[in-house]
C-alpha cells in the first residue's frame, strides 16, 4: 500500500476553529487567509494528482515578519503546517496528508538586489524560476539550475529540495551556489543567514541544513545566490546510440573532449521517446530515418563563438549565429566514425533548440497523459543503471511499460512505471525490489526530487541508523512539536518520537 493510505494523523496536533481563522485574519488581513473550495483542491493536490490533503485553510503570507508570526502561533497552537511553493514536487512533500494548515510563499516573489558585477542575487523564496531566469537574462547572467518545472516551481522550493536539473554537470548543486538563506523556524525564530559573501568559515555552516530539508526544518524566505554570466555561445545536439554502453562511452568521451564547455548531458530511452511523440502535440522526432534505443541531449556552452560554436538556443536578446561550430561538431564526427553515435541533428536554430529541450523536459508531461505513473528518482553508478531498467521490465512482463531518463552525466535516472491505474499487485512487484536494488549497489533512493511522503519510511535504504537518529535529533532541536512538514522525509517511528 502506498505511504498515503497507511499514515495515521498525530492526535497530538489541533484542528483549526474560528478563533484561528480569526487571529490570521488579523495578521495577514482577508486576501492572505484562504479558505474558497476550488483554490483549496489545487493546493492540496500535487502536479501528478496522485497525493491529497483535506486542508481547510491556506495561509499566504507577503512578509518574513508574518511567517514568523504564523509559525509562533501554529507552534503554539500545535498546528500543523506544510510549507508549499509551486507544488511541482514530485514525492508528495508539498501538500498536507490530513488538514495540516498550508503556508504557501508565492506572494513573497520580489528580487531584492542584484550585484552587475559578481552576479549575487537576493531575493524572496517565492520566485518562480523562469522569472528569475528572464531578469537575469536581461542583465547578462543566468540560473545555475534549470528544469522542466521552471514556469511554476519557486527557488524557495528549489532550495528546500535542493532541485538538480538540467546545469548541475557544470555549475553544481544548490549547496555551492546558495549562498545565504533566512529561514523562520517553527517557533517563529528568524534566522538571517542571508550572506552574500563566497567564502565564510565562521562556524557552523547552518543554511546547509535547510537546503534539501523539503519544508521539515524552517520556512525559507529569503535566498541569496551566486548565478553564472550568461556566455555568448550555445549549442544543442540530439544524438542516437544504439545501445547503453555508447552512451556510457558517449558521456566519458564528452567529458574528455567537451569538457570546458559541456552544459548539459541528458538521455532518454525509446520508450519515453514513444510516450513524448504520442501525447505532446506537435512534436516531431528530429532523427526521423531509422529506429533508435537511446537518445543523448549534448549542450555545450561556452565564451568563445569561434572556439565552441554559437547558437543561442535560450535567450532571444543574443541572436542566433551560424558561427563555425567546429568543436562540437568535430566531436561528433568522430563519435559517428567510431560508431558511438548513430545519427544525430544540431539544432539549427532557437526553435529547433527548443523543441529538442521539450522533447527530454516533456517526459514527465508525457507520462501522466499516459495513465498512472509510479516515479523513483535514482543515483546509481552509471554503468549499472541500465540494468534496473532492464531487470524490472523482465520482472513486470506486459503489466507496465518501463520508460527510462535522466540526468545521465550526473548518474541520475529517472525510472519511470507507466500503468493504466494505480495497482497495487504492480507496486509489489517494484517496491521494496528497486530500493534493495538501488541500496545494494550504494546508490541513493532519492537523487533530486527529495523523500517528501512517498519515501520517508525509505531512508534507509540511503542512510545508516546513526545517520538517520542525528536528523531525528536535529529535527526536534529546531521543531520540539513537529509541526513543520509533519509525515515527510524522516520516518514516522522517528518522528513518532518528536511532538505530542
Ligand atoms: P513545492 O513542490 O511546492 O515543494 C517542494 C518541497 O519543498 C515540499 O516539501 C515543500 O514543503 C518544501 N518547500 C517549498 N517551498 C518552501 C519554502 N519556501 N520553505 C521551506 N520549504 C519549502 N526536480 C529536480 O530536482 N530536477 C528536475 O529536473 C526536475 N524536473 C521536473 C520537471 C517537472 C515537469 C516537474 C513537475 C517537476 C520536476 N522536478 C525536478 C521536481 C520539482 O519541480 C522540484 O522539486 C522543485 O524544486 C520544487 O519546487 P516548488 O516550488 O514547486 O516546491
Amino acid at each position: 500500500a502506498s505511504a498515503a493510505s497507511t499514515t495515521v494523523r498525530n492526535q497530538s496536533f489541533s484542528s483549526i476553529n474560528s478563533d484561528d481563522i480569526s487571529y490570521f485574519k488579523k495578521i495577514l488581513g482577508e486576501r492572505g487567509v484562504v479558505q474558497e473550495e476550488e483554490k483549496l483542491d489545487d493546493a492540496n493536490t500535487d502536479w501528478m494528482r496522485k497525493y491529497k490533503g483535506s486542508s481547510k485553510l491556506m495561509l499566504q503570507p507577503r512578509s518574513t515578519e508574518e511567517v514568523s508570526r504564523i509559525l509562533h502561533y501554529c507552534n503554539s497552537r500545535c498546528l500543523a503546517v506544510v510549507p508549499q511553493g509551486g507544488n511541482t514536487g514530485l514525492v508528495g512533500g508539498s501538500v498536507p496528508v490530513f488538514d495540516e494548515v498550508i503556508i504557501n510563499v508565492s506572494s513573497m516573489n520580489n528580487i531584492l538586489t542584484f550585484d552587475k558585477d559578481s552576479g549575487i542575487m537576493v531575493c524572496e523564496a517565492g520566485c518562480i524560476l523562469e522569472n528569475l531566469i528572464s531578469f537575469l537574462d536581461n542583465e547578462g547572467y543566468i540560473m545555475p539550475l534549470d528544469l522542466g518545472a521552471k514556469g511554476s516551481c519557486q527557488i524557495g522550493g528549489n532550495v528546500s529540495t535542493n532541485a538538480g536539473g538540467l546545469r548541475l554537470i557544470r555549475y553544481g548543486s544548490l549547496h555551492g551556489s546558495v549562498l545565504g538563506l533566512e529561514a523562520v523556524l517553527a517557533n517563529g525564530t528568524v534566522l538571517d543567514m542571508l550572506g552574500t559573501l563566497r567564502k565564510d568559515n565562521t562556524g557552523y555552516d547552518l543554511k546547509h541544513l535547510f537546503i534539501g530539508s523539503e519544508g521539515s526544518l524552517g520556512i525559507i524566505t529569503k535566498v541569496s545566490i551566486l548565478t553564472p554570466p550568461r556566455l555568448s555561445s550555445v549549442n544543442l545536439a540530439f544524438l542516437a546510440c544504439k545501445d547503453y554502453t555508447s552512451c556510457q562511452k558517449l558521456l566519458s568521451e564528452a567529458k574528455r573532449k567537451l569538457g570546458e564547455i559541456l552544459s548539459a548531458f541528458e538521455f532518454l530511452d525509446i520508450k519515453a521517446m514513444d510516450l513524448v511523440l504520442k501525447h505532446l502535440d506537435g512534436l516531431r522526432d528530429p532523427l526521423p530515418s531509422s529506429m533508435h534505443n537511446f537518445y543523448i541531449l549534448i549542450e555545450t556552452t561556452g565564451s568563445s563563438e569561434s572556439h565552441d560554436n554559437l547558437s543561442n538556443c535560450y535567450f532571444e536578446s543574443v541572436p542566433f549565429s551560424h558561427i563555425t561550430r567546429e568543436k562540437l561538431e568535430a566531436f561528433l564526427l568522430e563519435s559517428m566514425e567510431s560508431g558511438l553515435v548513430t545519427d544525430g541533428a544540431l539544432a539549427q536554430d532557437i526553435n529547433q533548440a527548443s523543441s529538442f529541450w521539450r522533447i527530454r523536459e516533456g517526459v514527465p508531461e508525457a507520462l501522466m497523459k499516459a495513465g498512472a505513473v509510479y516515479k523513483y528518482d535514482l543515483s546509481l553508478p552509471p554503468e549499472k543503471m541500465y540494468d534496473l531498467v532492464e531487470e524490472m521490465r523482465e520482472r513486470l512482463g506486459d503489466a507496465a511499460n518501463v520508460v527510462a531518463y535522466g540526468h545521465l552525466g550526473d548518474g541520475n535516472l529517472h525510472l519511470n512505471i507507466s500503468t493504466q491505474q494505480y495497482n497495487n499487485s504492480i507496486l509489489s512487484k517494484i517496491e521494496p525490489f528497486v530500493y534493495e536494488w538501488t541500496s545494494k549497489q550504494r546508490g541513493s533512493i532519492s537523487a533530486e526530487h527529495g523523500l517528501g511522503l512517498m519515501k520517508a519510511d525509505k531512508i534507509h535504504y540511503s542512510k545508516s541508523a546513526e545517520t538517520v537518529q542525528l536528523m531525528a535529533a536535529i529535527k526536534r532541536l529546531l521543531d520540539p512539536n513537529g509541526i513543520l512538514n509533519p509525515y515527510k522525509v524522516l520516518p514516522m517511528s522517528v518522528l513518532s518520537q518528536i511532538g505530542g
